[in-house]
């Protein structure tokens, strides 16, 4: 089974350096989760909170990253898949390039109308 969510990825910026849920709340985390789509930081499923899976649940983006672990992989929660880090940061790449086409469309549009 393989990943559809490729789309999905962002070229995101961690928004917090532990798991958001657990620093508002002075909990303790076992290892931490990347989202790929917005940059929250979550606990993994072996943490109390499962903070990373209930970011899931509530936003529906699926592809997470280990975070500050030592080791680097991704896993889709949706599909229950381990997902190849190549192909994210490819998919990273693919959508920094259409973010500049489009700010470089809009460039073209703005200049075209004045
Ligand atoms: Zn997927
Ligand atoms: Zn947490
Ligand atoms: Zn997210």
């Amino acid at each position: 089974m393989t990943c559809a969510h490729l789309s999905e990825v962002r070229p995101v910026q961690p928004q917090t350096d532990g798991c958001q849920e657990c620093l508002e709340q002075g909990t303790q985390w076992v290892e931490l989760r990347l989202c790929l789509s917005c940059g929250h930081v979550g606990c993994c499923n072996s943490s109390s909170g499962r903070h990373a899976q209930a970011h899931f649940h509530a936003t529906g983006h699926p592809i997470v990253r280990a975070f500050r672990t030592g080791n680097d992989w991704a896993y889709c929660l949706e599909d229950g898949v381990y997902v190849d880090t190549e192909a994210i940061d490819q998919a990273v790449q693919a959508a920094i390039h259409h973010a500049s086409r489009m700010r470089l469309q809009q460039h073209a549009k703005y200049f075209r109308l004045v």
